[in-house]
C-alpha cells in the first residue's frame, strides 16, 4: 500500500466523487522543504519559524531570515505555496536573547503573537523579512495562537505598516485556529483573514483544558473529541460563508482515522508531516465526500475520542 501511494505521490488527492482536497506540509526548516516536493507535498502550510531562533545567543536578522524564506521558495518552485508563521515561543522556551519573566502558567502566559506584540521590533523584523522574501514566490504568513480580534488587528497593522515602506504587493494573512476563542468566533474572524489553519494540537489542549506534554493527561488530549470536532466545524462552516479556506495543521491532519472526519467537517487543506504525504494523498483517493459528511455528522452525535475512534474505520 505505501509503495503504491508513493508512486502515485504526484498526483492531486481527489475523493472518488471529484472534491479536492490540498495536501501540503509541515516543516521546520530548509531540508523538509525539497523532501516534501519529492513526497508529493502541494506546498507548505506550516513553516515553523522557530528554528530560526531557538539554540543561539543572539537574534536572527532580517537578512538572515529573509534569505532562508527565499531559499524555501525557490525549493517549492512558483506554483506551491509557503505559510510561514510568526515566531511561536513562550514562557516555557525562553530564547537568550529575548529574556522573558517567568510565570506560573506558561501555556496561559505570553506565548506565541502575545510575544510579538509585547516585543514588536521581534515581530516587525520577521514580518518585514517575509514581505521581502514574496518577491520569490508565493508566501504567506499566519500568526500563531490568536485568541482575540484585537490581536489580530494589531498584528495585521504592522505587515500594513512594514508592507507600505517596503513597498510590496499584499501578501495572503492567516490565523492559527488553536483557542476555543478564536473558533467561536469564527463567523467574526473570517471577515479580517484570508484563511484559517486549526492547531488541532494546542485547541484541544486549550479546549479540555488538559496539557498536551502531561504524563497522565496527555492520551486524552485528542483532536477527536467531539467537542474539539464542533470547534472544527464552526470554523469551516464560518470560512465558507466568507469564501475563505480553512485548514489543519495540528496532528490530526496526519492521522487517518481523522482525514474522513476533517473532510466531512468541510476542511479543504491538510497539512501533514513529511513521511505521510503520499499516504494521506492516497487515502483520500478511496473517500468519498458524501461518506465522510455522514460520518462527521454522526461523530458530532458522540460524547468522547474513543467512540469516535470506534466509529471510524481504521487504515492498515
Ligand atoms: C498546533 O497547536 O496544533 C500546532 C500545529 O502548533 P504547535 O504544535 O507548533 O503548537
Ligand atoms: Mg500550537
Amino acid at each position: 500500500r505505501r509503495q503504491h501511494a508513493r508512486l502515485n505521490a504526484h498526483q492531486a488527492a481527489i475523493t472518488c466523487d471529484g472534491h479536492q482536497l490540498e495536501v501540503v506540509a509541515n516543516i521546520g526548516g530548509i531540508k523538509d522543504a525539497s523532501q516534501s516536493v519529492t513526497m508529493g507535498g502541494e506546498g507548505v502550510g506550516l513553516l515553523r519559524s522557530e528554528f530560526l531562533y531557538l539554540d543561539r545567543v543572539t537574534e536572527p536578522t532580517e537578512q538572515e531570515q529573509y534569505e532562508i524564506y527565499r531559499d524555501v521558495l525557490l525549493e517549492l518552485g512558483p506554483e506551491r505555496p509557503l505559510i510561514v508563521r510568526t515566531l511561536d515561543v513562550g514562557g516555557d522556551k525562553p530564547l537568550n536573547y529575548l529574556p522573558l519573566p517567568s510565570e506560573e502558567n506558561p501555556f496561559l502566559g505570553l506565548r506565541g503573537i502575545r510575544i510579538g506584540l509585547d516585543r514588536p521590533t521581534l515581530l516587525r523584523k520577521q514580518v518585514r523579512a517575509i514581505l521581502r522574501a514574496s518577491a520569490h514566490g508565493r508566501i504567506r504568513i499566519m500568526f500563531p495562537m490568536i485568541a482575540t480580534l484585537n490581536e489580530l488587528k494589531l498584528a495585521k497593522q504592522v505587515v500594513e505598516e512594514e508592507r507600505i515602506k517596503l513597498d510590496v504587493a499584499p501578501i495572503e494573512i492567516g490565523i492559527m485556529v488553536e483557542v476555543p476563542s478564536t473558533a467561536v468566533l469564527a463567523e467574526q474572524f473570517a471577515p479580517e483573514v484570508d484563511f484559517f489553519s486549526i492547531g488541532s494540537n494546542d485547541l484541544s489542549q486549550y479546549t479540555l483544558a488538559m496539557d498536551r506534554g502531561h504524563p497522565k493527561l496527555a492520551a486524552f488530549v485528542d483532536g477527536l473529541n467531539p467537542a474539539v470536532l464542533s470547534l472544527i466545524k464552526m470554523t469551516a462552516d464560518a470560512a465558507k460563508r466568507h469564501g475563505k479556506w480553512a485548514g489543519v495543521c495540528g496532528g490530526i491532519a496526519s492521522d487517518p482515522q481523522a482525514v474522513p472526519l476533517l473532510i466531512g467537517l468541510g476542511i479543504h487543506e491538510l497539512s501533514v508531516s513529511v513521511p505521510v504525504l503520499a499516504e494521506i494523498k492516497s487515502q483520500i483517493r478511496e473517500l468519498t465526500l458524501t461518506q465522510c459528511q455522514e460520518l462527521a455528522a454522526k461523530a458530532l452525535q458522540l460524547t468522547d475520542a474513543k467512540e469516535v475512534r470506534a466509529l471510524v474505520p481504521t487504515v492498515d
